[in-house]
């Protein structure tokens, strides 16, 4: 039996109330999500044993997540991750989109992505799932982006100890689109340390090669005998020294998207708390949280670099100026449409 409560999360600057939905399973697992930035504050997870931890970064108050933080749970677009230069052409026209990221790149939907947006919400509750819808109007222009939007996010935390998000979205005018979320997961606990230990397999033979600015150059390359390799579970720590900075790289997934897959499987040595992935997404983003340097503290501590991971399932970063890449343009009368799974044991 699944339920959700909803309650008060604070007010925001223009006056807007926020909510935080209380999410709770059968098997005690409880996730909370909030209507700003439709964004997953709170997941706590039984381990075997039956001691809860919550296992993802973030804060227990709305004040924090207005101070700034590096989108901690939240529902990241219209475009996740980089456009070069915050630029591309669509149908002859030249757009200039927002450009927050190392002064030239777009990241993560601009200067004020869908995570920092009140979005609505309908919180529903069935016999083995709770559910939380979202929908927001993205308008013409926002960000430089072309076309209104219109984009639901639905969680759903099922009985069999999942936590699904499916993502949708309508146009009115061709607009590229790429949703995602940008939980950081500690399946010790947030705050508790490091990630290092957990060992993590991605079901992905490929990457794709980035510069510096972490563009990616438009080839694929095999991670084979590379410290990006994780065909088979390697501690996240194993080989993190000869990657400079942590990993940080978009992956390209065996099932090619489409259908929903496994994508990754993360398993903390410690707790043995388990988490997979699945996606109908064609990448995945791991990024070993290698910008945290201690200066928050959230829920269960102060969160220094590596203290989480994040898995963000998409399509491949700067898709719309790589055209033999995954398409993530979205046209009128078409439907975009995204399914994750985060399955926990
Ligand atoms: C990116 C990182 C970035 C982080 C934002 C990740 O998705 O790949 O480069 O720093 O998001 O905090």
């Amino acid at each position: 039996m699944a339920t959700i409560n909803t309650k008060p999360f604070g007010r925001l600057p223009t006056g807007e109330l926020v909510d935080v939905y209380v999410l709770t399973n059968a098997g005690g697992t409880v996730a909370r999500i909030t209507n700003y930035g439709a964004m997953l504050t709170q997941l706590h997870v039984p381990d075997k044993k039956g001691n809860s931890a919550n296992v993802v970064l973030g804060f227990d108050n709305l004040e924090q997540y207005l101070a700034g933080h590096p989108y901690f749970g939240c529902t990241v677009g219209r475009v996740a991750n980089r456009i070069a230069n915050g630029t591309f052409s669509l149908d002859g026209v030249t757009y200039q989109l927002a450009r927050n990221e190392n002064g030239v790149h777009h990241l993560h939907g601009g200067k004020k992505g869908f995570d920092k947006v009140l979005w609505k919400a309908e919180p529903a509750a069935g016999k083995q799932e709770a559910t939380v819808k979202f929908t927001y109007r993205s308008p013409d222009g926002e960000e430089g982006y072309p076309g209104n939007l219109d984009v639901t996010v639905i969680y759903t935390l099922t009985d069999a100890n999942e936590l699904k998000i499916e993502y949708a979205a309508t146009t009115d005018r061709p607009t590229p689109v790429n949703l995602t979320n940008h939980s950081y997961f500690n399946l010790a606990g947030a705050g508790c340390g490091d990630i290092l230990d957990h060992e993590l397999m991605i079901a992905a033979k490929k990457y794709t090669p980035a510069d510096k600015t972490l563009i990616p150059t438009g080839e694929i390359a095999s991670v084979r005998g590379t410290p990006l390799d994780f065909t088979s579970p390697t501690a996240i720590g194993a080989r993190i020294a000869q990657v400079p900075g942590g990993y940080d790289l978009n992956y390209v997934l065996d099932s090619g998207g489409g259908k929903l897959a496994l994508a990754a499987r993360v398993r903390d040595p410690k707790t043995g708390r388990t988490m997979e992935v699945l996606t109908t997404e064609p990448g995945i983003q791991l990024y070993t949280g290698n910008f945290l340097d201690g200066s928050l503290t959230g829920l269960g501590g102060t969160y220094k670099k590596h203290y989480g991971f994040c898995l963000e399932t998409q399509h491949f970063p700067d898709s719309v100026n790589k055209p033999h890449w995954p398409t993530m343009i979205l046209r009128p009368g078409q439907r975009y449409s995204h399914v994750t799974v985060h399955k926990f044991m």
